[in-house]
């Protein structure tokens, strides 16, 4: 079988995390912990809190925003659940917007979305390609907003790393994602002075870490929290992925271009299409999808590759079509988040996939497209 995904290995995992286990600490906020965080803050320049997971860090951005049972939040429709739970968790409406045909948030919604009660936006930038955020940020008037950049590591608008051009960025370290350690997050913060609060959030809302670095003599509850701390053991795991990012990065782009030039014309001819990649995007080949003409099209090419031994599934099923979406949403039809829900899907794309693996999912595929 070609699974969809595989974590990262580059080799020397049990020997990392096993001379963290070694060391003696093994809950959060060791060394390093504290080597991810500094090496996250070099890539992209602002401050950078490593959490347990891109959800969590989602959560610790609506407890900074103080986001209530009074507020609406302004969310794409096509994404993960976790997106709209973090403001659900605090009380708020999530308000459910259609997305382009890159699977981003159309910026038009906002106008026609926002009530006196928007809080905020949360945008996701799907397959870590961006939204517009010059547009958005007109079309947003001075409302906050957060980034879902869950899938985003890497990746750039207009030369500027997503998940610092809002109030808050959320990243994720799932084995899903370019790089991951399992479970693992971290909230990125642009405006500095929000990060002594974050810190408390993510520690119980104590003053622990700055009781550690000397900045207090007494270790006390000082603001509301949870345990948002990433483990050291999940730290370890992470930190030499952190370190070999280029080498990650070129891989996968490698995989996508040969995905892009073996399939680009010939999905075109079959009447469906490569995601699009918008403008004034440095992309950070997250995930290689296809978009077919139907919901048919597409199963039947879910069976085939299946048949094949390649695994490519599909994603997400419209928050707005959920049983818990559709206690929040008003029935609207929002048709680009409904026909991706129906017709997009993912090829194998990961850092240790083998060439000739590759080689197998583009021919299954060109063999699939010949005959429709
Ligand atoms: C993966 C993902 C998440 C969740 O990340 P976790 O680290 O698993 O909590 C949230 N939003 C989007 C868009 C994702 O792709």
């Amino acid at each position: 079988m070609i699974p969809f995904n595989k974590p990262v290995q580059l080799g020397s995992e049990l020997t990392d995390i096993g001379r963290a286990f070694v060391g003696g600490q093994t809950a959060g906020c060791g060394p390093l912990g504290e080597a991810c965080e500094a090496r996250l803050q070099a890539m992209v320049g602002c401050r950078a809190l490593l959490v347990s997971s891109c959800t969590h860090a989602l959560e610790m951005a609506a407890l900074l925003l103080e986001v209530g049972p009074e507020d609406e939040v302004i969310v794409p429709s096509f994404t993960f659940v976790s997106t709209a739970n973090a403001f659900v968790l605090r009380g708020a409406r999530p308000v459910f917007a259609d997305v382009d045909e890159n699977g981003n948030l159309d910026v038009g919604e906002v106008e026609r979305l926002r009530t006196a009660r928007t809080r905020a936006i949360c945008v996701v930038h799907y397959a870590g390609n961006s939204c517009d955020m010059d547009a958005l940020r007109v079309a947003a008037r001075g409302l906050p907003i957060i980034e879902d950049a869950a899938q985003a590591l890497g990746a750039e608008f207009r030369g500027k790393p997503l998940g610092t051009l809002g109030f808050a960025g959320a990243i994720s370290f799932h084995e899903t994602k370019n790089v991951g350690c399992g479970e693992g997050g971290a909230l990125l913060l642009p405006a500095g002075e929000l990060a002594e609060r974050a810190e408390y959030l993510r520690e119980k809302g104590t003053n622990r870490r700055r009781f550690h670095e000397g900045l207090v003599d007494k270790y006390t509850w000082v603001d509301v929290g949870s345990s948002y701390v990433l483990s050291e053991l999940n730290a370890a795991y992470l930190s030499p992925q952190l370190e070999a990012f280029a080498k990650i990065q070129e891989r996968r782009h490698a995989v996508f271009r040969a995905y892009q030039q073996a399939l680009e014309e010939p999905a075109e001819r079959a009447g469906a299409a490569l995601l699009g990649i918008p403008a004034g995007n440095t992309p950070n080949a997250h995930l290689f999808a296809l978009v077919f003409r139907n919901g048919k099209q597409r199963t039947d090419y879910i069976r085939h590759m299946r048949e094949n031994g390649i695994l490519t599934p599909f994603h997400y099923v419209a928050l707005h079509l959920s049983p818990m979406g559709q206690r929040f949403h008003d029935g609207r039809p929002l048709p680009v988040s409904e026909r991706l829900t129906d017709c997009l899907v993912r090829l194998p794309l990961f850092f240790n996939i083998t060439n000739s693996e590759v080689d197998t999912v583009i021919g299954r595929t060109l063999e699939f497209l010949r005959g429709v």
